[in-house]
């Protein structure tokens, strides 16, 4: 039995498709694989997941920011007046954030930059997905 869940896993199944072949919960199987230290690492699990069809490549949905430059960020607080530009929160009572204004993660011109409380950031994401 064990040597039969090894050979399928070292053949690019997962512990999922071996549990569903053979009467075993997937933590056993699991454990077996990594007992017999052939564990697959993320990159190779999520690379057999793209070939197999079960993942899809999503490249470029989460493309790295561009930092904000220390200077523009004290200009925003200078602009601000360090408090949050919707209930008017100050870093006493809540967290700060910087917020883009049109959503751009990516768009650091100073007119598109405010200070917002955590809370109204939140907000303001939930309301715009
Ligand atoms: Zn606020």
């Amino acid at each position: 039995m064990i040597n039969r869940i090894i050979s399928e896993y070292t053949g690019g199944k997962s512990c999922i498709q071996i549990a569903e072949s053979i009467n075993l919960s997937i933590r056993k199987i699991q454990r077996i694989i990594a007992k017999a230290g052939i564990m697959r690492s993320k990159s190779e699990t999520f690379k057999l997941a793209i070939q197999s069809g079960r993942m899809k490549y999503t490249k470029g949905i989460k493309a790295p920011r561009k930092r904000l430059q220390d200077k523009v960020r004290y200009q925003v607080f200078l602009n601000c007046g360090n408090k949050c530009n919707i209930c008017g929160n100050t870093a006493e009572h809540a967290r700060i954030q910087i917020d883009h204004i049109d959503n751009n993660h990516n768009n650091n011109a100073l007119d598109n930059l405010q200070i917002l409380c955590e809370l109204c950031n939140r907000g303001k994401y939930y309301n715009s997905i």
